[in-house]
């Protein structure tokens, strides 16, 4: 919706001289090659006795994949997506295979559980999805990759263990996409348990249960026992009819790649997940660079499928290529566009891995604040001590000013590591960190993500050099 001051005059039949005076006279200096958006060259045009229309470009993006929105009327209550995440070992995975084998009716079809990355099951005859990865390592790759697949975390905190880094990092990756955080609190069955600790703990983190006046929902279970997980399983659901998810099952799938691998004998399998619409059998889908005809469609139970709803889970064969989990994929009529949406997103992406990658740095800070694109700084901070992450953080966040606010979204104790990096990699977040140095894969997947990580001894310097970026008075780097 915009065009070159060079080449209005030209569309105009006008001389360049012309449409800068009258660029000029309405308060815009602007020269030949300075590109105007469309209300200023629409003003310009009517002084100079001339009519402007949008030019409509239609991309085969725009021809092939349909994205109207929904009419409320088509759309029908769905089940919600949920992820479990917290601290190694807190029993994620007992978890997740407690609710699955103690959910699978022996008499359903198939019988035998298959994983393929997420699972359906049926509560009071109300559906759940779970991802069957635990852990915030995958979803927040999947998040980076612009997927927002789920509605609801549960954090799995273990009883006698307590809040741990991973704890912390799960916490802040859940508040970042946005999504309602559950607290399991599990191992119950352990006589050294301590809830109560673990509740006080999680208010330091803004998680305060209901019956301290907070609104998070905290159930005590046992994923070995299977104690309290039926209760879990209800507040799910309550939890979900909250936030009234909704999709329309009537138009084309679209929806992510969950999981992706090549099998020997059936090329590649991909694990989807549909959002909206139907996923048939026979249906041309594309998914990132992948494009092809669905050939056989299974689901979580080993069952043949020739259709798939919303917030249901499958594994497909027939794609021309291996996906990327967080790939969206879609449902399209025209093989042959799609084949030449292929291409040119193989095209695009090449461009793209030459293309230098702008992400937020503290050197273009103040461009981007004055540009009014930046409102919020989001900071991540890593420290050797507690008392330093905290101290940092009460720094920093006093930083903000009229323009932009100072978020730290992310602290924690320990080396600088790729769930950081992801984090600020989809959080549009710089790292700053104190006494510490990131490992080996988060300073490849940094430089990758080209995400600005800072290294500081004292916090004074940080500060200082924060504060100079704000300013644009950040001394340059050589
Ligand atoms: P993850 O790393 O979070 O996926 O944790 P796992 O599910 O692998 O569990 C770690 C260990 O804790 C395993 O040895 C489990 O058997 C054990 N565990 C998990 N849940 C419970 C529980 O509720 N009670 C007890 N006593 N042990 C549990």
């Amino acid at each position: 919706d915009e065009i070159s001051v060079g080449e209005l005059a030209s569309r105009m039949k006008k001389t360049g001289a012309e449409v800068v005076k009258c660029l000029m006279k309405n308060g815009v200096m602007a020269s030949l090659s300075q590109i105007i958006d469309f209300d200023t060259a629409a003003i310009i045009a009517e002084e100079m006795g001339c009519k402007v229309e949008k030019e409509v470009v239609v991309t085969i993006e725009e021809k092939l994949i349909d994205d109207h929105k929904d009419e409320d009327k088509d759309l029908v209550p769905r089940a919600p997506v949920v992820v479990v995440m917290g601290h190694v070992d807190h029993g994620k995975t007992s978890l997740l295979d407690y609710i699955r084998n103690a959910h699978v009716a022996s008499g359903e079809a198939g019988g035998i559980t298959q994983h393929i990355g997420a699972y359906q099951v049926q509560i009071n005859g109300k559906p759940i999805t779970f991802l069957d990865t635990p852990g915030h390592e995958a979803f927040t790759s999947m998040r980076a990759r612009g997927a927002m697949v789920t509605d609801i975390a549960i954090l799995v905190v273990a009883a006698e263990d307590g809040i741990m880094p991973q704890t912390v990092e799960s916490i802040n990756h859940a508040k970042a996409a946005g999504i309602p955080i559950i607290v399991a609190i599990n191992k119950m069955d352990k006589p050294e348990a301590n809830p109560e600790r673990i509740k006080q703990q999680l208010t330091e983190y803004g998680l305060v249960c209901e019956e301290w006046g907070g609104d998070t929902i905290v159930c005590p279970i046992s994923a070995k026992t299977g104690m309290g997980v039926d209760n879990l399983l209800e507040m799910l659901t309550l939890t979900a009819e909250v936030g009234e998810l909704k999709a329309n099952p009537n138009r084309a799938a679209q929806g992510t790649v969950i999981e992706a691998r090549l099998d020997k004998g059936r090329g590649p399998v991909a694990t989807l997940l549909v959002q909206n619409g139907t996923l048939k059998q026979g249906d041309i889908i594309i998914a990132g660079t992948a494009v092809g005809r669905v050939r056989a469609m299974v689901g979580d139970k080993g069952q043949k499928l020739t259709s798939a709803g919303p917030s249901v889970p499958v594994e497909i064969t027939g794609l021309s290529e291996t996906p990327s989990a967080g790939a969206t994929f879609n449902a399209v009529a025209d093989e042959k566009l799609a084949r030449e949406l292929v291409e040119q997103r193989k095209e695009e992406a090449r461009a793209k891995a030459n293309a230098p990658v702008t992400k937020v740095s503290l050197e273009d800070l103040f461009s981007q604040i004055q540009a009014g694109e930046m409102k919020n700084l989001n900071i991540i901070v890593k420290a050797d001590v507690q008392g330093s992450v905290e101290a940092v953080k009460a720094s920093l966040e006093k930083l903000s000013n009229d323009e932009v606010r100072v978020r730290v979204i992310h602290g924690g104790v320990g080396a600088i590591n790729e769930s950081d990096v992801m984090l600020a990699s989809t959080s549009q977040a710089i790292i700053v960190g104190f006494n510490v140095r990131p490992d080996n894969a988060a300073r490849d997947s940094a430089a990758r993500a080209h995400v600005d990580m800072r290294m500081y001894r004292v916090i004074y310097d940080a500060i200082n050099e924060i504060e100079s970026a704000m300013k644009g008075m950040l001394a340059p780097k050589f």
